[in-house]
């Protein structure tokens, strides 16, 4: 009775014991003042931990997929000082500049097209160019393509909202050009653009037929094609070797203008391998309505992601892909290497045993594709205990083990690796 009757602390007297969280103050006044009204003061710490482990914090990513949404898609290394930077201004004339100008042109230079802008994802770089190109008019899409991507990007739903009218056209599973060429003459519609999507995130197999880019160019109105994952070009003339077999069938932004699409849209976290951000390239004239356009304001990035950008092209023009950006490095990594690596976290650590594994592009790149993978696999499921180490691994379950798949984690980060299985529970 004596115990539990003793006199609770003070809320500032049990914040001040959680110093050691690293949380600041006003935190931990909320923690301890909550973990006293519920009549359990000595539960403050549990809290206080479970807190710091609700914010962002960096894992190790060991379940194959490379580009994991839930994990922040492409992982990009960024350092910079709290410098003034040339985002809106012109170094010749020392007047107000382009945002879109420095960024924009490498991007059009690696997409063989004669313009681009940036704008803050892949959705808004949809949106944006329905509404500056569409609104209050018609868009003509297959039937096929009018799909719902990861994370609610649907297609209807982003037409609607850029006042665009949706003109359904083909079936399901085919659509040709001669059903394009319908809608477009059909009376009473005024078809301002095609727009062509890819499917990225599923695929249909069987009777099914849709109508190339090369062919939507003889239309005689500006094709659109969002490309979703944003694969520089086709040939992957960056990566030692041939175009990787997962890659096929995957569209390319260099070969999509090439083919007569007027404008293109990707995201920048998806192949490309840099940071959130949406990629619109194309026709001089269309990609400048598109900037002059309202919503552009509204929908444009900051000079911390267009810097990291800038970067990111700078590396492909350059061709050191395959050393500056994280996804293409984890590509580019032969399995004879992953193998090695895992022989030696497994003797390092005493834990577990090496398998083949398939790791999967991810962010719904390249559906139903995988590339050769090995992991370090422990029996059971072990998925809590690696959450816990800090900091956190990630890794995945197959037949009651715990793969952990090397093509995803950095071998910088093999240590933590380790530690983690080291630290298992026996
Ligand atoms: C991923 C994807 C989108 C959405 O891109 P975000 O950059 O996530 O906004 C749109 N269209 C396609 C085809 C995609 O693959």
């Amino acid at each position: 009775m004596s115990e539990t009757s003793a006199r609770p602390p003070s809320v500032d007297t049990l914040a001040r014991s959680l110093t050691g969280s690293g949380l600041p103050h006003p935190i931990l006044v909320d923690i301890a003042r909550a973990a006293i009204a519920a009549g359990r003061p000595e539960s403050a710490g549990e809290h206080a931990d479970a807190f710091r482990r609700s914010l962002l914090t960096p894992v190790v990513n060991a379940t194959g997929v490379l580009l994991h949404t839930n994990l922040g898609r492409a992982p990009v290394a960024h350092a910079q000082a709290a410098l003034a930077q040339t985002v809106e201004f012109d170094l010749a004339t020392g007047t107000r500049g382009s945002r879109q100008q420095a960024v924009g042109q490498l991007f059009a230079r690696l997409c063989g097209a004669e313009s681009a802008m940036i704008v803050n994802n892949n959705a808004s770089a949809v949106l944006l160019v329905l509404a500056a190109l569409a609104a209050g008019r018609d868009v003509a899409v297959s039937r096929g393509e009018s799909v719902e991507i990861g994370g609610a990007f649907r297609v209807p739903e982003v037409m609607e909202q850029s006042g665009a009218r949706l003109v359904d056209v083909g079936t399901t599973n085919r659509t040709r050009l001669a059903d394009y060429e319908r809608a477009i003459v059909r009376p009473g519609n005024d078809v301002a653009l095609v727009l062509k999507v890819h499917p990225s995130n599923y695929r249909v197999e069987g009777f099914v037929e849709d109508t190339p880019v090369r062919e939507l160019a003889e239309l005689g109105i500006p094709v659109v094609a969002d490309i979703g994952s944003g694969l520089v070009d086709a040939t992957v003339p960056w990566i030692h070797g041939a175009p990787p077999a997962w890659l096929a069938g995957e569209p390319a932004a260099v070969q999509t203008i090439a083919d007569g699409a007027d404008l293109i849209t990707f995201s920048g976290d998806k192949l490309l391998g840099g940071p959130q951000a949406g990629i619109i390239a194309g026709s001089a004239e269309l990609v400048a309505r598109c900037a002059a356009h309202p919503l552009a304001r509204a929908l444009r990035c900051g000079g911390l992601v267009l810097s990291t950008l800038q970067e990111v092209a700078l590396s492909y023009l350059h061709r050191t892909v395959t050393t500056d950006i994280a996804f293409w490095r984890m590509v580019d990594q032969p399995v004879s290497q992953l193998r090695d690596r895992a022989e030696r976290i497994i003797a390092a650590s005493g834990v577990g045993s090496v398998v083949d594994s398939e790791a999967l592009p991810g962010a719904g790149s390249a559906p139903g594709v995988t590339m050769p993978s090995i992991g370090v696999s422990v029996e059971g499921d072990m998925l809590s205990s690696l959450r816990q180490h800090d900091p956190p691994v990630i890794g995945r379950t197959r037949d009651g083990h715990t793969i952990l798949d090397l093509r995803s984690v950095d071998p910088a980060d093999d240590a933590i690796v380790i530690a983690a299985l080291a630290a298992l529970p026996t």
